[in-house]
């Protein structure tokens, strides 16, 4: 049996998840569907909390400025995993001055949803491999499994072993992104548990267990988000831009992530700093975002399909529908 040759890890949250990568002849699928009973448990834990939370919610056991507060975090930390470890380090779909790099990086930190080096990895590996066993949340392998079952089994070896083909010199080189992922775990700690703790049992005297569980209201719900990217928007709705794949267009993602269910558009468009088509609010505050900081002088080179390309992929894709229609009559 050969060695093990790479070690392909990955954090989520106060998760760390660690996977050898095999040859493939000799992993068998019990191997390849092992679980990470730590993250299991972890992720168990969470969810109690934020049910908790959520009782406490309903039955008005909450300060109103606990929830206001929750609530601007969550943008914050939308900003930090979409204009930030998505649109900008991932697709470098725009340019970045440092203060809103900083900015981003500190909204990352409150996301808690891997390092921004871990995300962009992950996440360039999924629209390289998109919908095989390389795509680290493969969508072929079940609704659940791409919303967050892939955080609790070790990644199929094929993730590694063609992941490892992808470019990722840009984020080997970047100082701030390394500086974010040696000291992740603390960071992501501070500022998306202890800070969101301490402030309202501190400020306006919440009870500090009370605070704890609407922090994992927020954190809990917040993942989910992200994760329906992965699940809901290449199972449920449109695909205009490329009917050959399985991300669509989903306008309940859409409104719930900020922007990010124009899942078809995206996968057919990466580099479109917009990760849709229109201009328009749409649900897109990642967009608006993106487009103020520019006005302000934080952010230039803001990259975009043009008109006729997308036009051009809207009539390939219908044509490839009716083909298929046809063909199936
Ligand atoms: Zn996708
Ligand atoms: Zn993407």
């Amino acid at each position: 049996m050969r060695q093990i040759q790479v070690r392909f890890e990955s954090q989520i949250g106060l998760l760390y998840l660690k996977t050898s990568a095999f040859p493939r002849t000799i992993i068998s699928r019990k191997k390849m569907l092992e679980i990470v009973w730590k993250n299991v448990f972890s992720f168990i834990l969470y969810h109690y909390l934020a049910f908790h939370g959520l009782f406490y919610l309903v039955t008005g056991h909450t300060h109103w400025a606990t929830f206001a507060f929750n609530l601007f975090l969550a943008q914050l930390s939308n900003l930090g995993t979409i204009s930030g470890a998505h649109r900008l380090w991932t697709h470098r779909s725009y340019q970045a001055q440092l203060p809103l790099k900083l900015f981003l990086m500190f909204c990352n930190n409150i996301s808690n949803q891997n390092s921004i080096y871990d995300w962009v990895r992950d996440h360039r590996v999924h629209h390289k491999f998109s919908d095989t066993d390389a795509d680290p949340h493969n969508i072929k392998r079940g609704f659940f499994f791409a919303h967050m079952g892939w955080l609790m089994v070790r990644k199929h070896p094929e993730v590694t072993i063609k992941g490892q083909t992808l470019d990722f010199s840009d984020i080997d080189s970047d100082k701030l992104i390394q500086f974010q992922r040696k000291y992740f775990k603390f960071l992501a700690f501070f500022c998306s548990i202890f800070l969101p703790v301490v402030v309202p049992w501190y400020y306006w005297g919440e009870n500090w267990y009370v605070s704890l569980c609407i922090t994992f209201v927020r954190y809990v719900g917040t993942l989910h988000g992200t994760w329906l990217v992965n699940s809901a928007a290449h199972v449920y709705g449109t695909r205009p831009y490329d009917s050959d794949i399985k991300p669509t267009e989903n306008p309940i993602v859409a409104y719930i992530t900020m922007g990010e269910g124009w899942h078809n558009y995206h996968h057919t468009f990466p580099w479109d700093y917009r990760a849709s088509e229109f201009d328009s609010f749409n649900g897109n505050v990642n967009t608006v975002f993106i487009n103020f900081m520019a006005k302000v002088g934080l952010a230039h080179g803001l990259k975009t399909a043009s008109l006729s390309l997308i036009q051009r992929k809207k009539l390939k894709s219908t044509n490839s529908t009716t083909n298929k229609k046809q063909l199936q009559k």
